[in-house]
C-alpha cells in the first residue's frame, strides 16, 4: 500500500500521455520508430556513439556481460552496497561476482579494494554510481585500463550526473541505465545500453532480439562467401533473449528525457531543502558530495549516527510508515542476501564499511512533486521518531 507521502512518484504530464496514446493509435506497438528516437536521445545525453534500448536495466547489464563474452569461470568485481540487480546480472551471465567494500563518503566501491580484488580470472569491474554519485569513476577506468579488463557502469541510478564535467554513462566500455518508475526518468519498465564500441553495440542489438543476425553478421558472411542472411529475418546467429523495449515505453522515454534538465533541477532543490532542514541534527549524517561531482539525485538517503543500531533504524522506519510517510533501508548489502551467502559463502563481517553504513541508512521521500509542506511533514515525523528512540534509550 502506498504511503500518503511515498518514497518516490513519477512525473507524468500531458505530453507523456499524448506520446503513449499516439503510439497506441498508430497500431505499431513494437519494433517501431520510437525505439530508435529514444536511443538517439540517450546517446546524445551521454555523448556516446551507440545506444541500445532494452526492456530493463537488469536486462541491459546481462546483455552487456554476455556481449563481452563474460561467463562461467570469469570473475566480475562489484560493490556489495548496491541494488541486488548489479550482482544478479553477473550471476545470470554465469560469472562469479566478487564483492568489494565501499568508501564511506561517496558510498561507491573503494578503488583500493577493487584493485586488491583483481585476479587473473577478473574480466570486468561492474561499478555503480550509488544514488546518482559518480565519484571515483575516472579512477575505476584507470584501474580497468591498467589491468586490461572492462569497466561496465551500472548507471541505473545516475542519468544526467557528471564527474569533472564528464557525463555518467561515458566512463565505462559500456554503461547501462534503468527507467523503472522511481528513477530520474521512467518508461514504466525499461533500460538503455550505451557504448562507443561498434561491435559491442551490434552484439547487444542481436542479443536483445533472440540472437537475430545483424548487418555486421551479414557483412561477415558475405565476405566469407557464406551467402549472407539467406533466411534473412529468421536467421539467428547466437543464443539471444527477448529484451526488446516496446513502443509505448520508448515514446514515454522520449518525452521524459526531454524534461530531464528540469526534473534534475527540481530534485536538486529538494535535496537542498532536506539538507538545510537536517544540517543541525546531530543524529543524522547527510549525503556528502565532492566539489567535482554534479549529482543526479536518485534518492535522498541519510544515515543515522553510529550510536544507532539497525533495530532502532528499523523502528524509526516503521514509525514513519505509521504516519503515512515512506522510508526504506537503502541498501541491505548484497553479499548478505540468501543467494550470495548460500552460493559464495559470504557472511557478516566480510565488508565492515558497507555493513555498518547499510545498518543505519534511511531513504526519505524524494520526487519532483514533493511540496515544501510534504517535506516539512517528513522532517517533523523523522524528528519525532528520533526523539522517541532517544527517550526509550534513557529509560
Ligand atoms: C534500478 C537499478 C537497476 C536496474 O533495475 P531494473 O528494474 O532492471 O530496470 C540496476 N542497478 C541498480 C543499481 C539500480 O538501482
Amino acid at each position: 500500500m502506498l504511503d500518503e507521502i511515498p518514497l518516490s512518484k513519477p512525473v507524468i504530464d500531458e505530453a507523456d500521455i499524448r506520446a503513449v496514446t499516439d503510439v497506441l493509435r498508430s497500431g505499431r506497438l513494437a519494433l517501431g520508430p520510437m525505439q530508435e528516437r529514444f536511443e538517439h536521445t540517450i546517446a546524445s545525453i551521454t555523448g556516446r556513439r551507440h545506444a541500445v534500448a532494452v526492456s530493463a536495466g537488469t536486462a541491459g547489464l546481462h546483455a552487456v556481460l554476455v556481449a563481452m563474452g563474460i561467463g562461467p569461470g570469469d570473475e566480475v568485481v562489484t560493490p556489495t552496497f548496491s541494488f541486488v540487480a548489479s550482482a544478479n546480472s553477473i550471476c545470470m551471465a554465469g560469472a562469479k561476482p566478487v564483492f568489494v567494500d565501499i568508501e564511506p563518503k561517496s558510498l561507491n566501491a573503494d578503488p583500493e579494494k577493487i584493485e586488491a580484488a583483481i585476479t587473473p580470472r577478473t574480466k570486468a569491474i561492474l561499478a555503480v554510481e550509488c544514488f546518482g554519485n559518480p565519484e571515483h569513476m575516472d579512477t575505476y577506468r584507470r584501474i580497468a585500463d591498467k589491468h586490461e579488463i572492462k569497466l561496465i557502469e551500472d548507471a541505473c541510478e545516475g542519468l544526467g550526473g557528471r564527474l569533472n564535467g564528464e557525463p555518467i554513462g561515458s566512463f565505462g566500455h559500456a554503461a547501462v541505465f534503468g527507467f523503472y518508475p522511481n528513477k530520474q526518468i521512467t518508461t514504466g519498465e525499461g533500460g538503455m545500453i550505451v557504448t562507443d564500441d561498434d561491435h559491442l553495440a551490434d552484439r547487444c542489438r542481436s542479443l536483445r532480439n533472440q540472437g537475430r543476425a545483424t548487418q555486421a553478421d551479414a557483412n561477415r558472411q558475405d565476405s566469407a562467401g557464406a551467402g549472407a542472411l539467406g533466411s534473412g529475418w529468421m536467421a539467428f546467429e547466437r543464443l539471444g533473449y527477448n529484451y526488446r523495449l516496446n513502443e509505448m515505453s520508448a515514446a514515454l522515454g522520449v518525452t521524459q528525457a526531454a524534461r530531464l534538465p528540469e526534473l534534475k533541477e527540481r530534485r536538486q532543490e529538494i535535496a537542498d531543502q532536506y539538507t538545510q532542514r537536517l544540517l543541525d541534527n546531530t543524529d543524522i549524517i547527510l549525503p556528502n558530495v565532492s566539489g567535482n561531482v554534479g549529482m543526479s539525485w536518485f534518492v535522498f538517503v541519510v544515515r543515522l549516527a553510529s550510536t544507532y543500531t539497525s533495530a532502532e533504524r528499523d523502528r524509526i522506519i516503521g514509525g514513519m510508515h505509521r504516519h503515512d510517510v515512506g522510508a526504506a533501508p537503502y541498501f541491505p548489502c548484497i553479499h548478505l542476501q540468501k543467494h550470495y551467502r548460500d552460493h559464495y559463502g559470504y557472511s557478516e563481517g566480510d565488508f565492515p564499511v558497507a555493513e555498518s553504513v547499510s545498518q543505519r541508512t534511511l531513504a526519505l521521500p524524494f520526487y519532483p512533486g514533493l511540496t515544501k509542506r510534504d517535506l516539512d511533514f517528513v522532517v517533523g515525523t523523522l524528528e519525532l521518531m528520533l526523539s522517541r528512540e532517544n527517550l526509550t534509550r534513557r529509560d
